[in-house]
């Protein structure tokens, strides 16, 4: 089948177009490199030895997005492109809701003119309120407390009205809990523009001498040894989510959201002892103040996935510390 990835020189969408080529399928990627890299499909052809059409265009951009469709003859969408530091999102929301929001509008005008009805819709766990009780359901409420998380929900909404007005389409949403690891070649990874927000690439930046050590945003939580809980789920895992995802596309329509995550939280100092102990570094930390807008602990019910979709996440925290280092390594 022949695929359009959206986003597909980013981290997430990079691993996705090693895995659909090495199990024989055609991507199309399309990424204006604002947070993607021409390293990361380089890493894709090296990884699999297959060419693929790459347009650099950004998605926004409707007319050009129908005519990549047109050209290449898709049957399929998983749009990954958009924005997604959420400290950032607090302070350019515009830029945020205009991104996030057009670029998933003009990917279904352009998908309905074009008659291409399967999407695959990279959502988040940073949809749901702060105030659930955990493991966070599909049906736990609703709520953002950033830009970022709004922009997820509107997209979703928005693809849940359009399904209703396009009953020949199938939409699934993935709520991604918090993805880590990189490809077993140690090719592509997590590769933040700047200065990592996120917990593992700034972990294993910090262990490569790029940082003088790692802050660990407040130990006075009310988890066991003081520090957040967050649900990490090894990128291969989640690749295979989408995989499964696009099964289930084929055989139904309207639109419908699942989890992916482990079910298992792990706290910043299960993170950085687990990833001292895979690797045998000793990484620099210190105990700073909390960091505005964290909540002390999140964590997936996974069971719909499991049920609807096959599937379970598979990979171990050693797994995701090892391949996240040697990814960095390489660097
Ligand atoms: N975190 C930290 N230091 C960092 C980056 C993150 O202590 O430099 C903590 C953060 O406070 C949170 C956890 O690590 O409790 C995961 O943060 P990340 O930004 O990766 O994911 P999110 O908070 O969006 O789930």
């Amino acid at each position: 089948m022949k695929i359009l990835v959206t986003g597909g020189a980013g981290y997430i969408g990079s691993h996705m177009c090693a895995e659909l080529l090495r199990t024989g399928h055609e991507v199309v990627v399309v990424d204006n490199f604002s947070n993607g890299t021409q390293g990361a499909l380089d890493g894709v052809k090296k990884i699999t030895g297959v060419e693929f059409p790459f347009y650099r265009a950004d998605v926004c951009d409707s007319p050009t997005v129908e005519e990549i469709m047109e050209a290449q003859k898709v049957e399929c969408v998983i749009h990954f492109a958009g924005l997604k530091a959420v400290g950032e999102s607090v302070a350019k929301p515009l830029e945020y809701y205009e991104n996030n929001l057009n670029s998933t509008m003009a990917v279904c005008r352009a998908m309905r003119n074009q008659g291409v009805s399967r999407l695959i819709f990279s959502s988040s766990a940073a949809t749901y309120r702060s105030d659930n009780p955990m493991p966070l359901t599909e049906s736990s409420a609703l709520g953002a407390t950033n830009p970022y998380g709004w922009t997820k929900i509107m997209c979703e909404q928005i693809l849940r009205d359009f399904c209703v007005g396009e009953p020949e389409f199938s939409v699934v949403l993935l709520r991604y809990f918090n993805a880590v690891g990189a490809h077993e070649s140690g090719l592509i990874g997590d590769c933040p523009a700047g200065i990592p927000n996120n917990l593992m690439p700034f972990i294993s930046q910090t262990a490569h001498g790029l940082h003088k050590e790692l802050k660990i945003f407040g130990n006075d939580y009310d988890t066991p040894d003081g520090t957040c809980i967050r649900d990490y789920i090894h990128i291969t895992d989640l690749i295979d989510g989408h995989v499964r995802a696009i099964d289930f596309s084929a055989k139904n329509k309207g639109c419908e959201v699942f989890n992916l995550g482990t079910g298992r939280g792990f706290s910043v100092l299960e993170m950085v002892d687990a990833f001292e102990k895979t690797n045998g570094i000793k990484l620099p930390y210190s105990i700073a103040p909390r960091r505005p807008g964290d909540i002390a602990t999140i964590y997936a019910n996974p069971e719909k996935a499991q049920k609807m979709l096959g599937f379970t996440a598979k990979k171990s925290l050693e797994d995701m510390c090892r391949d996240t280092w040697k990814f960095q390594s390489n660097m």
